[in-house]
């Protein structure tokens, strides 16, 4: 069963396609690595599959749903209810605490829960700074603190651009590990990285260039089981 489809989709400025043409099955449980070089299209497809930008051709389906169809309104909310964001430029709120950043997602899904926002931030070792607000925290703490936001709603698909670019090789792990223990629970993940031990981790690799899919690469260590 798919998740997503993606269907002759293009994305154009002017006259460059960011994305050119690009059809693609996302299967629900997928651990999926997007890989090209640099301008190859994978933050715009990202984008799209994230809810954040529409294609200007061809058809995007989230779970049978026609995001191509949709306005900024709707959008937002498929965003909120189904989709799990570790994106850079996705900022936390600087007025508010890590645990607070956290709790506001909840808001935007349901009830916030203070336990359980702890929870989240204890799987990626952040227990212990959940008070300190976002200035306080170094880039790749912060980053943590992102990875839990984007999971404390139990999101169907989780979409990261980069996630542990800021990261050294102890934090890698434990968000390599989290991402794992994930998928092993059903979620669908999507994933942007220039590292390749971090892109080996899924069982599919894409491989975009000139906004293309130029190949796609699978990994039989670690294809899902299920
Ligand atoms: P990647 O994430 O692989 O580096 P991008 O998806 O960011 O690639 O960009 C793909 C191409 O689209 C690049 O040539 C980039 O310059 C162009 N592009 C991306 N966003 C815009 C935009 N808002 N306006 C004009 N061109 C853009
Ligand atoms: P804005 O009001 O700036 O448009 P939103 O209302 O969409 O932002 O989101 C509110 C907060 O929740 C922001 O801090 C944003 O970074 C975060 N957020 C929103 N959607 C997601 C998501 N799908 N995954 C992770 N964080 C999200």
């Amino acid at each position: 069963e798919s998740i997503y489809s993606v269907r002759n989709v293009s994305r154009r400025y002017g006259e460059l396609a960011a994305l050119d043409d690009v059809s693609l099955e996302i299967r629900r449980g997928d651990w999926v690595s997007i890989v090209g070089p640099s301008g190859s299209g994978k933050s715009t497809l990202m984008n799209i599959l994230g809810c954040m930008d529409s294609p200007t051709e061809g058809i995007v389906l989230l779970e049978g749903e026609r995001l191509d169809k949709m306005g900024e309104p709707e959008l937002a909310t498929v965003r909120r209810q189904k989709i799990g964001l570790v994106f850079q430029q996705f900022h936390l709120v600087q007025h508010l605490t890590a645990v607070e950043n956290v709790m506001l997602a909840q808001y935007y899904h349901s009830i916030p829960d203070e336990k359980e926002a702890m929870a989240a931030l204890d799987r990626v070792g952040m227990a212990d700074r959940a008070t300190h607000l976002p200035r306080e925290l170094s880039g790749g703490e912060q980053q943590r603190v992102c990875v839990a936001r984007a999971l404390i709603n139990h999101p169907d698909v989780i979409l990261a651009d980069e996630p542990t670019g800021n990261l050294d090789e102890v934090n890698e792990r434990i968000v390599i590990d989290f991402f794992h223990t994930l998928h092993d629970a059903g979620t669908t993940l999507i994933v942007v990285t220039h590292d390749a031990e971090v892109a080996a981790q899924g069982g599919r690799q894409i491989i975009l260039e000139h906004g293309r899919i130029a190949r796609e690469a699978a990994d039989v260590a670690s294809t899902p089981t299920k």
